[in-house]
């Protein structure tokens, strides 16, 4: 089994951290990365803020997706911060973010990553999440209880988010070895 070292920036050790912390008391997120692991996430594709792959199961493949909230409030922000912060902007061109980034963006509320809240409302309990995801499998019911296919991609995207911004078609070539 090819194992994929994850985790390897700091942005992505964050990710890593927050899949974490959110799923990893269900059996379904171990499962979900030896699917990564052994390559059974196909196809995928991220663009800008929607993320979709093919998953392999236990009986065929299930197509599963995965998307944030979009917040242009939170994109024009942290577009003035590189605008106006030429270091920041450099260490992004060279494919990183720095501890001061992921700072400030908690200094402006900013959410980088996936979150669940829970409400009360009334006698009942809701889950508020600030991301939406489904997948065709019969396993799934909800985005904030993940099924095996949705784990491997959220680990998918965390190599992703490890791949250092390099130029589009070498970017293709990294991807092939994911697939
Ligand atoms: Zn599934």
């Amino acid at each position: 089994m090819a194992r994929i070292k994850l985790g390897t920036t700091l942005s992505g050790s964050l990710w890593l951290e927050h899949i974490t912390d959110l799923f990893s008391l269900d059996g379904r997120f171990a499962r979900g990365k030896t699917y990564f692991n052994k390559g059974y996430v196909k196809k995928f594709s991220f663009d800008g803020s929607f993320v979709e792959a093919g998953v392999k199961g236990s009986y065929g493949n299930y197509q599963t997706h995965f998307e944030f909230d979009n917040d242009e409030d939170a994109k024009r922000k942290i577009i003035d911060y590189f605008q106006s912060n030429p270091m920041a902007q450099s260490s992004l061109l060279n494919g990183e973010l720095t501890e001061s980034f992921f700072d400030w963006c908690k200094s402006e509320n900013i959410t980088l990553f996936i979150t669940r809240k829970h409400i009360i409302q009334g006698i009942r309990h809701r889950s508020v999440l600030n991301y939406e995801a489904s997948c065709s499998c019969y396993d799934f019911y909800d985005a904030g209880s993940p099924c095996k296919h949705l784990n491997a991609l959220l680990f998918a995207l965390c190599a992703e988010i490890d791949t250092p911004i390099i130029p589009y078609q070498i970017r293709q070539q990294v991807r092939l070895l994911y697939n």
